[in-house]
């Protein structure tokens, strides 16, 4: 069994090129062609553990192997398996590991080639999968200082924020550096135009007058997979349709709540940007969200009981297959 205290990351079974094999067996060429030029796709990926039912259960698991296969579309590459099949990987990978804890799953797709020369087509790709137990992303109580950041997100026509490409996320590091080095827990960063688009890793939601607003897809945004979780909670639990369109850097200043949204940080309150307090300090649309999202990652909520995929059996209703 595992668990987060005795992980061993070397001991770890990861999937690679077809096969499950230990983490330290496995070969990576110093001339891969992804290493030089960031030529490949990434999802991450939570699992919960959910107590109550001794289980493992994936989040929105074929969602994310779903932008997986676009991200791969964009560099002309292509999963050597189906969404069935990944799925069917993934919980055999877990099962593998006796994960008993929540974890963060990491499937990639990449150029192999050991050679020079960039370009995108004629290229062998590899897949692979790895699995860490999940720690905190950002500890940071009473809500994120954040800071607009002098780095502005990719713009489409120099690169596609849309897709989970290794070398975009050297926009990212940059703007996630300079704000820890200039004191803030986090990004804002802003498109080519001035609007604001999302953090390094997160996407953002504004709650002003009782209504909520989030950048567009066309604000060179990561569509991202916990912000259509947490519009579709907005609707239907809070009545609250969520208005898509570009926002000012200065509606921030004046919002009542701001948050952000990512599978690895969840839903966390942004209590400053640019050292101006938001709102009044209190936080109601973000406290029940943050709550409603708990409750349906974890499987309190039958409704949302479809965004999870068991490891250890068929569904929720049915039995166990861990051995006691
Ligand atoms: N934007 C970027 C740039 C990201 O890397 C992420 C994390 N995947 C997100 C937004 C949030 O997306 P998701 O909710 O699918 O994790």
């Amino acid at each position: 069994m595992s668990d987060h205290a005795t992980f061993s990351l070397a001991d770890s079974i990861v999937y690679d090129d077809g096969v499950f094999r230990p983490y330290h067996d496995v070969r990576l060429g110093l001339l891969t062609h992804a290493l030089h030029y960031g030529t490949g796709c990434f999802e991450g990926i939570r699992g919960y553990w959910l107590p109550e039912y001794d289980e493992l259960a994936l989040l929105h698991l074929r969602e994310h192997y779903q932008r997986l296969a676009a991200s791969a579309r964009m560099l002309f590459m292509k999963l050597p398996h189906t969404v069935d099949e990944l799925v069917e990987i993934t919980k055999e990978l877990c099962r593998r590991n006796k994960f008993r804890h929540g974890i963060y799953l990491r499937p990639f797709l990449f150029k192999s080639l050991e050679a020079i020369g960039v370009r995108l087509h004629d290229i062998p790709e590899r897949f692979a999968l790895v699995a860490v137990p999940f720690a905190r992303y950002i500890d940071a109580e009473g809500g994120l200082r954040v800071g607009t950041s002098g780095w502005r997100r990719v713009e489409d026509t120099m690169m596609p924020a849309r897709a989970k490409i290794t070398g975009v996320y050297v926009n990212s590091a940059l703007a996630k550096s300079e704000a820890i080095l200039a004191g803030f827990d986090e990004a804002i960063m802003l498109s080519h135009d001035g609007h604001v688009a999302e953090g390094s890793a997160e996407n953002l939601f504004v709650v002003k007058n009782g209504r909520v607003i989030t950048p567009d897809p066309s604000q060179n945004i990561l569509e991202g997979i916990t912000r259509q979780s947490i519009m579709t909670l907005l609707t239907n639990e809070l009545g609250i349709e969520v208005v898509e369109r570009a926002v000012d850097r200065t509606e921030l200043f004046h919002a009542d709540e701001l948050f952000f949204t990512g599978t690895a940080i969840g839903i966390e309150p942004i209590a400053e940007v640019d050292h101006r307090r938001i709102g009044n300090g209190t936080t109601p649309i973000t406290t029940r969200l943050i709550s409603l999202y708990h409750d349906a990652v974890h499987g309190k909520l039958p409704t949302y009981q479809s965004w999870l995929t068991p490891v250890y059996r068929e569904n929720l209703k049915t039995p166990s297959s861990i051995e006691p």
